[in-house]
């Protein structure tokens, strides 16, 4: 992600230079984790999904006990003013709700006022020319956290689970990784949803693998699958059939939908973006550039 040091961020209904956009050491977003957060994008002037990413914002909040200063249309205003205000169309959009300052003991509710901040810039989570060639990953050793410790579905600001899995992925020359839940089963990747694609059927873990419900997730499953043809099936995923689909894709706001082509150094399908997975991408970039109106 670029840093654009000339962009305003909207904090606590103020745009300012995002060099002058502070929030305090004792925020408990520091000093604990203790908030939640959302990644959005625009596309050609239209905010794809906002009603989604800002339920899904709401519920994480209120997963965590957090009381939100602003409403939904508030926040939506911020959004827009933010995209406004730094000239963008096509963007990447920060939303964060931060527990707030605190004392330095754990006591959320000690926190009188929770921060709200949104950055907007751009994104360029892969190099481009990853989307052509499709991605190598590995499967992670570090379980997901478990939906009885710390629900994936809650998108905290708590992503140290899925930055020990990065780092493995670092250490191993790729970008992603796979990630089992203690069950051995497979639920997600680190900042991205999987997919895998046989005999023409779209095949993804279930909500109780412990996942993030995934807002691209959402939309292959419901409108670019079924506009194409496919049947999807959400269910719970063994490592074994992943390693043996035709195709292998990976879905996320930041990322979109990226073919996958090796896990673990083993080859996936004919060991090619595959045909599947390039319509899917193809529909996409097709629906997201077009001028209809946002849902
Ligand atoms: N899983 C995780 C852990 C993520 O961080 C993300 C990215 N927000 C996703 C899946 C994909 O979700 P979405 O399509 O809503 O961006």
């Amino acid at each position: 992600m670029g840093i654009n040091s000339s962009n305003k961020i909207w904090i606590d209904g103020e745009l300012v230079a995002s060099d002058e956009a502070r929030i305090s050491v004792f925020d408990h977003a520091v000093l604990y984790g203790d908030g939640c957060f959302e990644g959005i994008r625009a596309y050609n002037g239209r905010v794809f999904k906002l009603k989604s990413h800002l339920d899904r914002m709401y519920v994480s909040a209120e997963k965590i006990r957090l009381t939100p200063s602003y409403s939904k249309d508030e926040i939506e205003q911020a959004i827009r003013g933010a995209l406004d205000a730094n000239g963008l169309s096509d963007a990447y959009i920060r939303l964060v709700f931060t527990r707030g300052v605190g004392t330095l003991g754990l006591h959320p509710f000690q926190c009188p006022k929770p921060t709200a901040f949104v950055i907007t810039d751009t994104i360029e989570l892969y190099p481009p020319e990853l989307y052509e060639s499709g991605m190598a990953v590995i499967v992670a050793k570090r379980r997901r956290v478990p939906i009885e410790s710390l629900d994936p579905a809650i998108k905290s600001l708590n992503y140290l689970n899925n930055i020990l899995a990065k780092i493995e992925a670092i250490d191993a020359d790729v970008l992603e990784a796979i990630m089992l839940n203690v069950d051995g089963q497979v639920s997600e990747c680190t900042g991205d949803n999987i997919f895998i694609v046989r005999d023409g059927r779209l095949i993804t873990p279930s909500a109780s693998a412990g996942i993030l419900h995934g807002v691209t997730r959402r939309y292959v499953m419901e409108e670019l699958g079924p506009a194409l043809g496919h049947a999807v099936e959400e269910r719970p995923v063994q490592l074994d059939e992943i390693l043996g689909a035709d195709e292998v894709f990976l879905t996320g706001t930041a990322a979109e939908i990226i073919g996958v082509i090796k896990i673990d150094g083993r080859e996936i399908g004919s060991g090619v973006v595959g045909p599947v997975t390039r319509g899917l991408e193809a529909e996409f970039r097709k629906r997201v550039s077009s001028n209809a109106p946002e849902d």
